[in-house]
């Protein structure tokens, strides 16, 4: 699995639709401060689901929408798409090539997409899990991130290694079967009240 393409439409300071596409071997991203690079890395961030407005240095979701300048309107939408080659089926679909999409208007409705159909958040953080790519991933260091690895607190520095394990799935997967075997306690208890006031 590798990236092959990454679109952006409206997002940050992309004010037209650009599609940066990958090729074998490294790609480096020059230009001067400012000129957008790290909104490249923000994008994808932001397609794999991220909901820290901190973490895609905005101050608000809406941030992300082009804002406009002299000579351009704002847009009204962002738009951020990255295509992966899964030909090695590395993602649990039945897809060659695997497009995951996030799009944002002012009015707040946004909206998931897998392969052009509407999804939750929730199948983009499944799709991921394990892989390494998801939000909480290490495919994307950012600036200070290897100082915040580091320095954190052991339980942090363990996540990464589930991840690379591949049993994140898993864990997730306990936690809600947890959830519900307790809300389940909760009404035995609930059950069990009721049964005495009767008896
Ligand atoms: P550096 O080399 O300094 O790290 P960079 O090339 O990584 O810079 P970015 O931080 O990616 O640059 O881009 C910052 C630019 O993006 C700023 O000029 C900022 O005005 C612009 N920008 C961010 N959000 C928006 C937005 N919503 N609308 C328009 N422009 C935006």
């Amino acid at each position: 699995m590798y990236l092959k393409s990454i679109e952006v439409h409206g997002f940050k300071s992309f004010a037209n639709k650009i599609v940066f596409d990958f090729h074998n071997g490294i790609t480096g991203i020059v230009g001067p401060n400012g000129s957008g690079k790290s909104n490249v890395a923000d994008a994808v961030r932001w397609v794999l689901g991220e909901q820290k407005v901190k973490q895609l240095r905005s101050s608000s979701m809406q941030d992300v929408i082009f804002a406009g300048t002299e000579n351009r309107k704002p847009q009204s939408y962002a738009y951020a798409a990255i295509t992966l080659d899964n030909s090695d089926h590395q993602l649990a679909l039945d897809y060659e090539e695997v497009t995951v999409a996030r799009r944002v208007y002012r009015s707040g409705e946004s909206e998931y997409l897998i392969n052009g159909t509407a999804c939750r958040l929730k199948d983009v953080n499944e799709l991921f899990y394990d892989t390494g790519i998801g939000k909480e991933g290490y495919s994307i260091i950012g600036q200070g991130q290897i100082d915040k690895i580091l320095g954190g607190k052991p339980e942090e520095r363990r996540e990464l290694f589930d991840e690379a394990a591949g049993i994140v799935k898993y864990k997730r997967r306990k936690q809600t079967a947890q959830k519900k075997l307790e809300s389940e306690e909760q009404n035995l208890v609930r059950v069990n009240d009721i049964l005495s006031e009767l008896g």
